[in-house]
């Protein structure tokens, strides 16, 4: 469908016949229907295309999916039940024990521990890297097994931003995949394919969900990368799979190979699929992403530019900042906005910090960020707390990081609300 992203929002995915409900419904069914066993013995076989258990696919999923995916400008896409899934399988499906792929050290604290920790027991290698690096340094990362170049659009939580051109030029010339997590920015502000990635991730629980109901996540494949002309690297997806009489992806699906085979093999085997019911939820928050991500990010700058100029404050990190080293990749990759989330320090250290988030009233403190109400945490206190002080500055989290969401209150309200908490410390 063509169109603008706005109206992406509200008419892609679900594409009701004549007397067909208007919004689309929930398919709250484990199973499907067939006259033949015949019928349902050739969906088993991949030979034909149906729904027949929802482990696999479940049609109000499909139909979300699809509206990311067009959001996205992708060839396909599936959702998962979580993030946490999304780049797990995003990964598993071209790594197995034994390879290794190279990921930005400044990503979000869950999926570092996916990563360093639990893929590492699967025998999946991660090379963390600092992604302000130059291109030349970057280059020694790569070994001969590596498969893949992860990064996310704006960090999680120190908000930089990733250098896309750099990434897709290195991974590229290593012929790997670029993967990389859109969850902050959102396809309203940036569209990783139009810039050289490969394939998209999202925890849809934040923005994309945006009222803090459902967590949920999602792969989108642009349908760029060429399994074949790197065949020796990925032979999950160019040599015959034996679980499915032998058939081989990349000739059979082309540009929709590396969805089937994470739908085909990684939920089949491993089942992280969404629920219908928060699909169904997530559609909802789609439909006015677009207005939501603009104010997000207009009150996101008015509350960086308060807090910049405020005596208390030690620094602060939001994009849109003219003082952002960020500020010239932003203006790039993320000229209508970055997203709604910035980082900043008080003066005093850690310990101010803290005190400052007990004194905030209308900015609550949670697990959580990218929704509709504004909200903080502090990384060092909460979902970084099981890495070391080393593992920190790494990740660029400093100690005194407070990790601020702000939402699409009025902006004076939540300016207020800081104004009273620093005045009290
Ligand atoms: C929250 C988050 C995740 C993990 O997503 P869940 O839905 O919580 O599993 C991954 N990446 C980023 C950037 C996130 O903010």
């Amino acid at each position: 469908m063509s169109g603008r992203i706005e109206t992406k929002c509200i008419h892609e995915g679900w594409k009701p016949e004549k007397g067909a409900p208007r919004q689309l419904p929930v398919y709250q069914s484990t199973t499907f229907k067939y006259d033949t066993s015949d019928e349902m013995g050739k969906l088993f076989d991949l030979e034909a295309e149906g729904y027949f258990y929802t482990r696999l696919q479940n049609p109000t999923n499909d139909a979300v999916a699809a509206k990311i995916c067009a959001l996205e400008g992708g060839a396909g896409a599936m959702l998962t039940s979580s993030g946490q899934a999304a780049n797990f399988y995003a990964l598993f499906n071209i790594c197995e024990a034994g390879d290794h792929f190279i990921a930005s050290s400044a990503i979000y604290g869950g999926t570092y521990n996916l990563f360093g920790v639990t893929m590492r027991k699967m025998g999946i290698e991660c090379t963390f890297v600092d992604q302000d690096l130059p291109e030349e340094e970057l280059e020694r990362y790569f070994q001969a097994n590596t498969k893949a170049v992860f990064g996310e659009t704006i960090t999680n939580p120190t908000v930089s931003v990733f250098d896309f051109e750099k990434f897709a030029r290195l991974a590229h010339r290593h012929g790997v995949p670029l993967i990389v997590d859109n969850t902050f920015a959102t396809p309203v502000n940036c569209r990783p394919f139009e810039w050289g990635a490969d394939i998209v991730t999202h925890s849809t629980t934040k923005y994309m969900d945006g009222h803090a109901v459902g967590v949920g996540g999602c792969i989108v494949d642009s349908g760029n990368f060429d399994w074949t002309a790197h065949a020796e690297k990925f032979p999950g997806l160019t040599t015959p799979d034996d679980s499915y009489h032998g058939l081989i992806y990349a000739e059979r699906f082309g540009k929709g190979a590396y969805i089937t085979k994470a739908t085909t093999q990684l939920m089949r085997d491993l089942g992280a699929i969404q629920s219908p019911q928060n699909a169904f939820y997530l559609n909802l928050g789609l439909e006015t992403l677009h207005l939501r991500m603009k104010r997000h990010c207009e009150n996101a700058l008015e509350t960086a530019r308060f807090l910049e100029k405020h005596q208390k404050v030690a620094w602060v990190n939001y994009p849109g900042l003219q003082s952002s080293p960020y500020h010239h990749l932003a203006a790039k990759y993320l000229p209508d906005g970055s997203c709604g989330v910035l980082a900043f320090g008080i003066k005093g250290g850690r310990e101010r910090s803290i005190q400052f988030m007990d004194k905030l009233k209308l900015a609550s403190i949670v697990t959580h960020v990218a929704d509709s109400k504004t909200c903080l945490l502090h990384p060092a206190s909460h979902t970084h707390r099981q890495l070391t002080d080393e593992q920190l500055r790494k990740a660029g989290v400093a100690p005194d990081l407070i990790r601020l969401s702000v939402g699409i209150e009025h902006s004076e309200d939540i300016i207020e609300d800081l104004r009273q908490a620093l005045e009290q410390i």
